[in-house]
């Protein structure tokens, strides 16, 4: 399958993130196709396109802009989700740092589609650079006259803020990130009701991803035709795949879905040399890892989901055989532990307790009950906490368990790490 550039096909430019560069790549056409239709027309084309939200879950995006309620009298937002930070998740920081018109323009057009006059990117507030760029690129966008009042002569009005988060991995989950806007500590709401009918000020909200929001001026621009003549039919598309770790050339491939890791290996060199691949993850440490047997799995929602794990924001984490599963999984539980806000008992608890088991397993100490409460304490969390977040943590923990249990005993019984930890790069 060949790559296909789109989102990144400028990425290499000189001056990529100017408003110059854009309108040299077409930039804003799509905003004056969009203005020129009802904004209905432009949820249908969307629709029909069968763009599938691409910061993990693969909601249709058309069919979320369609629930915004169109009788009632409230505002109507937009917030596009920026606070990339799922781990091995590093596509729409580079995408907004070499092409921020691109979302700027995703953001017009999404927003005249679901009526709001007013939109959000909500960002992470570490990655300042970034949010230079993109404020650059709204100041850029405004004194063209594509934002503020009467965008080109339309009668449309649209003003859009960037707002810095303060950095919590919590704020990615949605109506968290909408509590934060709201100036509130930032943790889960109750859904339902979903944003789309109760989100920021308990008005109707459409939270769409960076690659989503991006992903819509070529869609006006070219059609539907050739955006479904990529991917597959219920994954349509192309998408931004991020390979990291133990690979040659890791970086961003933008492929259609569908498309295998053994392909896109081919493209990134392959594993590093005289190393073969162990283990990785479909969509980022929250996803059930998968091992060399899921080499030829389409990476698109179903044949990923098919295969038993999720494909989630596509970050391709590969670690190759020198790299310790325990230890690899401890880093990661580690991190969903700090990060857990607290609001459910089933994570709050149950992540601190992975972390105790795991740091025993890891340094030699243990035994075989401790896989077993390894897998009840996973369960206990599984499905029955209150966000994704908890889920998250525990998937690498089940999955690795399921894939390499005689790793976790080797380490028990050998009273250490079987891997020299001065070979384990990734995890040293
Ligand atoms: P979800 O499936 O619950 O919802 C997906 C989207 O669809 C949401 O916007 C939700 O509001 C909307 N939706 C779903 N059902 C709806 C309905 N009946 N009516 C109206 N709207 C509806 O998923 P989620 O909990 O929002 O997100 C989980 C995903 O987030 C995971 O797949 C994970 O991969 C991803 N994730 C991404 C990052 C990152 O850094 N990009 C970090 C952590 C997790
Ligand atoms: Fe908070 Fe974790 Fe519960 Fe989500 S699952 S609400 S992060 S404690």
């Amino acid at each position: 399958m060949p790559l296909t550039p789109v989102l990144s096909r400028y990425w290499d430019d000189p001056q990529s993130w100017t408003l110059d560069t854009y309108h040299r790549h077409d930039g804003y056409e799509a905003l004056r196709k969009a203005l020129k239709m009802q904004p209905d027309e432009v949820i249908d084309t969307i629709k029909d396109s069968g763009l599938r939200g691409r910061g993990g879950a693969g909601f249709p995006t058309g069919v979320k802009w369609g629930f915004i309620p169109q009788d009632d009298a409230k505002p109507h937002y937009l917030v596009v989700n920026a606070d990339e930070s799922e781990p091995g998740t590093c596509k729409d920081i580079p995408l907004m740092l070499a092409t921020p018109h691109a979302l700027v323009e995703g953001v017009i057009i999404a927003a005249y589609a679901i009526r709001s006059s007013h939109a959000f990117i909500y960002l992470r507030g570490e990655v300042v650079p970034v949010l230079r760029r993109l404020q650059a690129a709204v100041s850029e966008a405004h004194a063209a006259g594509y934002l503020g009042r009467n965008i080109l002569g339309s009668g449309y009005d649209l003003d859009l803020v960037v707002h810095a988060g303060a950095g919590a991995y919590i704020c990615g989950e949605e109506t968290a990130q909408l509590d934060s806007l709201e100036g509130r500590r930032g943790q889960p709401r109750l859904r339902p009701p979903f944003p789309a009918v109760a989100g920021l000020y308990a008005c109707p909200t459409v939270v769409n991803n960076v690659e989503s929001i991006a992903s819509v001026p070529p869609i006006l621009r070219n059609g539907i035709e050739w955006f479904r003549s990529m991917g597959t039919e219920k994954s349509p598309g192309f998408t931004l795949y991020s390979l990291s770790g133990h690979v040659t050339r890791p970086g961003q491939y933008e492929a259609p879905l569908g498309i295998t890791l053994r392909e896109l290996l081919e493209y990134a060199g392959g594993m590093r040399a005289g190393h073969q691949l162990k283990f990785w993850t479909p969509g980022g440490s929250s996803t059930p890892m998968f091992t060399d047997e899921h080499l030829d799995v389409p990476l698109d929602y179903e044949g990923v989901g098919a295969a038993g794990s999720m494909l989630g924001t596509k970050a391709l984490q590969l670690f190759d055989e020198t790299t310790c599963v325990v230890r690899a999984v401890l880093r990661w539980t580690e991190f969903y532990a700090h990060e857990s806000c607290g609001k459910c008992t089933p994570c709050r608890e149950g992540t601190y307790w992975l972390v105790q088991i795991l740091q025993r397993l890891e340094s030699g100490g243990g035994s075989e009950s401790d896989l077993e409460k390894l897998l009840d304490i996973s369960d206990s969390i599984l499905g029955k906490s209150f966000c994704a977040l908890g889920d998250g943590a525990a998937s690498p923990i089940m999955s690795s368990l399921k894939y390499f249990r005689d790793e976790y005993v080797a380490h028990f019984e050998q009273g250490g790490c079987p891997f020299d930890p001065h070979q384990s790069t990734l995890m040293a």
